[in-house]
């Protein structure tokens, strides 16, 4: 076992839970949400195990762009970006922000017509 013990995303990282990966490089993984709440709602999960976003240090800056670099290619995957469409990135942080995995993740959610505010 490598990461964080008890980390739901270690694992996945790993490969000894299961996910529908459809992005990887050495720095992240890209896989399908479990409960989708949208068309296309993708994890952007980097592969060394970062609390959340509140815990990011400097030492993380490689890491955090490079997770955003993967969420620009997963929107062209998924075909959700160009002028016409669009997507939204999300990180949640904490429980008023209802964050339920303690591994840093970013949401890539698109494919239909996205409300502001959120929920
Ligand atoms: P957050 O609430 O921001 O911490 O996001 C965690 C996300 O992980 C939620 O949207 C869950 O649906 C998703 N999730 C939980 N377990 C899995 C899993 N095994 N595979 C894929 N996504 C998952």
């Amino acid at each position: 076992m490598s990461g964080a013990p008890n980390c739901l995303f270690c694992r996945i990282v790993e490969g000894t839970i299961p996910s529908e990966t459809i992005y990887s490089n050495d720095v992240v993984i890209a896989f399908r949400d479990i409960a989708p709440q949208a068309p296309t709602h993708v994890l952007v999960v980097p592969r060394a195990h970062i609390e959340h976003a509140g815990a990011v240090t400097a030492d993380d800056a490689a890491t955090v762009a490079a997770m955003l670099l993967a969420a620009q290619d997963v929107a062209v995957l998924e075909g959700i970006d160009g002028p016409d469409r669009g997507f939204r990135l999300v990180m949640n942080v904490g429980p008023d922000a209802q964050n339920s995995v303690a591994h840093l993740h970013l949401h890539v959610l698109g494919g239909r017509s996205l409300t502001w505010p959120p929920g």
